[in-house]
């Protein structure tokens, strides 16, 4: 980190990422001063050799140059955090990591490469770590360094500085984007909305405006907008100085978008791209086995379309996404017995990923359940018509149940749901985790959930086969 040098930088949250970024002031000659609410947290940074600093006690950011607060910590909404609130009021800048890279980067100068590196950020609702996960595998089948990072990979402050024509990707959710106070990416991708978080951004409203912050005055030279929700349409328009402007893309996982833009969508299994009014290309994605679903097939046009603002050819794209393997915990096929088909979706944490996975799939036998999300399940109903049966899992599995409009089975756990689903399936069903909840009610988070589907299916599978 550039731009701190013998200043005394305050970070609050010393999880991961506030680790990262108090080694990364350290090593840019700042003074970093460390707090968390965990005293655990606490003793962790100090065998590290960095100061804590109660930032709550009176006078405590009388020598601070910045606030920098991890990406996990509610700052305004449901309530004003007391540390960042002390801060404001003590008049110093509060930022993130996420801020601290984009900063840095413009004052390392990448520009003085031939080809500058370049730095594509994708953020959305759902589909964002396939999209960014697709997109690296693209650069790398197509012989580009590439390097993952933010949300997934590793903290954007361990990024290593890229070689020429090097490409960073960042998956940034709208708690990073959010606190940020540079955002300058070269490509931005915008991938979908649906409700999520709404407790930390007071609603619908306040989390399109975090996440549409990518897009700000002077932001990247191109812009690639999914334009099947209301405000990426409104979005996309906004960004286009007219029809014919391609520094916007438009992407699409249903319609077909015409006009002498540049647009990129799927329809009935297969991509198109139309540029100036001319197809560029046709790619037929229903054999790609990393890319499941139609849900999946946007990812491929966000993915696709990124990397042709990178300069890719389309036939390059084509070989790349054809061999991606997908990601683990995302409609990931991980078993089949007994003419059953075993689905780990576990990343399905909000309703419309589990909607789009019980899209995706026939007879399904549904494994969900977990935190429940504000606003209820309502917006599950008519996604159910290929449910066979739920099997609810979680503390609050029989409250669940009954927001279902399918017969539904209080489980919950995994092992019983698991078992109780697999003893009910017949040949050609499939079993699917796909919660349309949070996980931490009986898991430390999705992946550890996942794992337990996985390990449950294992069990039985491996019994009697
Ligand atoms: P994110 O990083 O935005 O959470 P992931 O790629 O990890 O996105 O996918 C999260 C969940 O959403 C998975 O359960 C997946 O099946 C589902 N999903 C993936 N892509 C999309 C999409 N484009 N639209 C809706 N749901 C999606």
């Amino acid at each position: 980190v550039t731009g701190f040098e013998g200043a005394t930088v305050a970070v609050l949250g010393l999880g991961r990422s506030g680790l990262t970024t108090a080694r990364a002031l350290r090593a840019g000659g700042a003074e970093p001063v460390c707090w968390d609410d965990n005293p655990g947290a606490r003793a962790r940074a100090e065998v590290e050799g960095f100061t804590c600093r109660d930032l709550l006690k009176s006078g405590a950011f009388d020598d601070v140059a910045a606030l920098v607060v991890s990406p996990g910590i509610p700052h305004l909404y449901p309530k004003p955090n007391p540390v960042i609130r002390a801060a404001l009021v003590a008049g110093v800048p509060v930022d993130n990591d996420i801020g601290l890279f984009f900063r840095s980067v413009a004052t390392r100068g990448w520009e003085q490469y031939d080809q500058a590196p370049r730095i594509v950020a994708v953020t959305g609702s759902n589909g964002k770590s396939t999209t960014v996960a697709l997109l690296h595998h693209i650069l790398q089948e197509a012989g580009r360094e590439s390097q993952l990072a933010g949300n997934i990979g590793r903290g954007v402050l361990d990024i290593d500085p890229p070689g020429s024509g090097g490409v960073v990707v960042l998956e940034l959710s709208s708690y990073q984007t959010d606190l940020a106070r540079a955002l300058t990416p070269d490509v931005a991708v915008f991938t979908n909305l649906s409700p999520d978080h709404l407790d930390r951004h007071a609603g619908m409203g306040g989390y399109f405006a975090a996440k549409r912050r990518l897009f700000a005055e002077g932001g990247p030279d191109r812009a690639i907008i999914g334009v099947d929700e209301d405000e990426g349409l409104y979005l996309a328009g906004q960004l286009s100085e007219a029809a014919s402007d391609d520094r916007v893309i438009r992407i699409s996982a249903s319609q077909k978008l015409t006009g002498p833009g540049w647009q990129v969508f799927a329809r009935k299994g297969f991509l198109s791209e139309y540029r100036k009014g001319r197809q560029a290309a046709s790619i037929d994605l229903r054999q790609m086995q990393g890319l499941p679903g139609a849900h999946n097939h946007q990812n491929a046009c966000a993915a696709y379309a990124a990397a042709r603002a990178l300069g890719l050819a389309p036939r390059l794209i084509e070989d790349a996404l054809a061999s991606y393997p997908g990601l683990p915990h995302r409609s990931q096929t991980i078993a089949s017995h007994a003419g059953v088909r075993y689905v780990n979706d576990s990343k399905a944490t909000n309703l419309d990923s589990a909607a789009k996975a019980l899209g995706a799939f026939e007879n399904i036998r549904w494994i969900c359940g977990g935190l429940e999300k504000e606003g209820g399940l309502d917006a599950l109903r008519g996604q159910t018509g290929k449910v066979r049966k739920a099997y609810v899992i979680g503390r609050e599995a029989a409250g669940f149940a009954m927001q279902l409009d399918v017969e539904a089975e209080v489980c919950i756990t995994m092992a019983q749901a698991v078992a109780r689903a697999s003893a009910e399936a017949e040949p050609g069903d499939t079993v699917l985790l796909a919660p349309a909840a949070a996980s931490f009610d009986q898991y430390d988070n999705f992946e550890q959930r996942g794992e337990d589907f996985i390990a449950e299916v294992g069990k039985l599978t491996g019994a009697d086969g």
